[in-house]
């Protein structure tokens, strides 16, 4: 596929993991980075695009902001902690989306949000207001109050969820690995690199699963599941390293970085079947 059709794309989701927006050795944000991204996002706009950006990292910056150092198991703490944290992530995009204009608004969501008919028709209006008014949406999942049986449980799922919510043309996702490997390139040096997927098969999936898994290595399984869904909904998607976020204004210009899994829309996949059926955990 020529990359360069990925230029004339309108509608752009772009989702950035906690890994992604924090300091590796002390789990605080990483600011320069968070400063870049929003330059970055910023500018799609200027260019006339629509933006929505999934963020993930209310736990994490929570878990910092009030001192616990281990990864939280009691749901209450969790919770606890992603509602200091949603808040400070908000207030740091909303600090540094100021110095450039621009507007930025929170959506949070439950996979509630999206089986019950009302609640996902209101979301969805509410998106396209938003796109109109030229906001850019910051999303996460609603973690203070979603528990297992009502939780998405990854940024993944949930960014591609959103993407066919809004029919969004593109969802990028910023991961810490390259794209998608045959195989675990930390353990295996003969893995090779997949550019390009056509169609998600079954040998597509099993490489996310399997023996071979790379589930412990940026959580390919559920890539691919958020590939599924993005494609079948009519988006592409692409995985790239969110290592530097200029990668972003590379993949818009058409340039070949990451994974691209290619959109062909799919009358007869039924989302929301989709999301109550699969199990997810985080
Ligand atoms: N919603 C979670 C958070 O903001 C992150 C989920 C994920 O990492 O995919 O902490």
């Amino acid at each position: 596929m020529n990359r360069e059709v990925l230029k004339e794309k309108k509608r752009i989701v772009i989702k950035i993991g906690s890994s992604s927006l924090t300091h590796e050795q002390t789990g605080n944000l990483n600011l320069a980075k968070m400063e870049k991204l929003v330059r970055v996002l910023t500018d799609l706009r200027n260019q006339g695009k629509e933006v929505v950006l999934v963020s993930s990292g209310a736990i994490a910056v929570g878990r910092e902001a009030v001192g616990i150092k281990e990864k939280p198991k009691k749901t209450s703490v969790k919770q606890a902690c992603a509602a200091v944290g949603q808040a400070k992530l908000m207030m740091v995009y909303q600090k540094l989306f100021a110095e450039y204009n621009q507007l930025t608004a929170q959506i949070l969501m439950t996979k509630y949000t999206m089986i019950n008919d009302i609640s996902r028709k209101n979301a969805r209006d509410t998106f396209e207001e938003l796109l109109t008014l030229g906001v850019i949406p910051i999303v996460n999942e609603n973690d203070t109050v979603s528990t297992d049986e009502l939780e998405f449980g990854d940024n993944d799922t949930l960014s591609a969820i959103v993407t066919a919510l809004i029919q969004g043309d593109i969802l990028i996702l910023l991961s810490d690995i390259d794209g998608l490997y045959t195989d675990d390139p930390h353990k295996n040096p003969e893995a090779n690199f997949i550019e390009y997927v056509e169609t998600i098969d079954e040998s597509l999936e099993a490489m996310g699963k399997g023996s071979n898994s790379m589930v412990g290595t940026g959580g390919m399984a559920t890539k691919i599941s958020a590939a599924r869904i993005a494609t079948n909904s009519g988006a592409d998607m692409v995985i790239a390293n969110g290592d530097k976020v200029s990668v972003i204004t590379k993949i818009m210009n058409g340039e070949n970085i990451g994974t691209l899994f290619q959109a062909h829309k799919d009358e007869k996949f039924k989302l929301i079947n989709y999301i109550s059926t699969k199990q997810y955990s985080r």
